[in-house]
């Protein structure tokens, strides 16, 4: 038997709560129960346009109604709380000040006119790479320090390798190599001051003591940059295993369009 697994889902609060969430949450919740480990909720709720309250009450009330219970959540508390990503702003802070001290992330002052031009750009020379383009790396500390100063509005970007790979395994797929070169410089923390998704996703999945990370495939892509935070971080890396997507009998993805995919649409007909 393997040692207790620590296991969550990370629900956005950005809609209805959705069938996709029910089905990832019975691989995590199942691995947690036989290895007589935990199952977490953590709302994952950076984006402030996008998230509301009323969302995040839905998400809890139709899990529950699923019979999809949890060990540490928002609601019931825990040892590694708050379970909030709001409530956890702080923490982000401090890991991305360290990662700035360290040299693996800095500022960039770059406007979203520039940025949206550089793309533009890039898009016309048909680069195999469309991405950051990394103009603010080597501002200087003293400078950049005197910009934030001055108030200059700014995100933190991780300094990706530009030469190497990134290599990973998958406990469902085996192993993925990624060329550092077509990474993107990610921003870790948004000019509003709150954290990315890379950063809080994986910040908080090591304050969690999370060990098996089991989500759906189309995170599969943001894996080689959270394996550089987690060097970069000093942390070990949790076990990775990316789900099939849920599909139509004809392979599309299930889609709002074309699928009832919320929770509370089957809750509201009976089933
Ligand atoms: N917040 C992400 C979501 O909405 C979490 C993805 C993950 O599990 O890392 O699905």
């Amino acid at each position: 038997m393997t040692s207790p697994a620590r296991t969550r889902i990370a629900p956005s609060p950005t809609g209805d709560p959705h069938v996709g969430t029910a089905y990832v949450a019975v691989f995590n919740r199942a691995l947690a129960r036989k290895t007589g480990g935990q199952f977490l909720l953590r709302i994952e709720d950076t984006d402030r346009e996008r998230s509301s309250p009323a969302s995040e009450a839905m998400i809890l009330s139709t899990l529950r109604w699923l019979e999809l219970d949890w060990d540490e959540g928002p609601d019931c508390g825990g040892p590694h709380g708050p379970y909030r990503q709001s409530e956890r702003l702080e923490i982000y802070r401090e890991h991305a000040r360290r990662l700035v001290d360290g040299g693996q992330a800095y500022p960039c002052f770059c406007t979203p006119e520039r940025l949206a031009e550089l793309r533009a750009r890039q898009k016309a020379e048909g680069l195999d790479h469309v991405g950051y383009d990394g103009c603010c790396r080597e501002l200087g500390r003293a400078a950049a320090a005197e910009k934030i100063r001055a108030g200059a509005p700014h995100v933190i970007r991780l300094r990706v390798p530009d030469a190497g790979e990134t290599v990973f395994r998958d406990d469902l797929r085996g192993e993925f190599t990624f060329q550092n070169r077509l990474l993107d410089d990610q921003v870790l923390v948004k000019s509003d001051g709150y954290p990315t998704y890379h950063l809080a996703n994986v910040v908080d999945d090591h304050l969690m003591g999370v060990t098996h990370v089991i989500r759906a495939e189309e995170w599969l892509s943001s894996v080689p940059k959270h394996v550089l935070l987690y060097r970069a971080l000093g942390y070990p890396m949790p076990r990775l295993l990316h789900l099939p997507l849920l599909r139509n009998p004809d392979r599309s993805k299930i889609s709002k369009r074309k699928n009832p995919v919320s929770i509370a649409w089957y809750r509201a007909r009976g089933y």
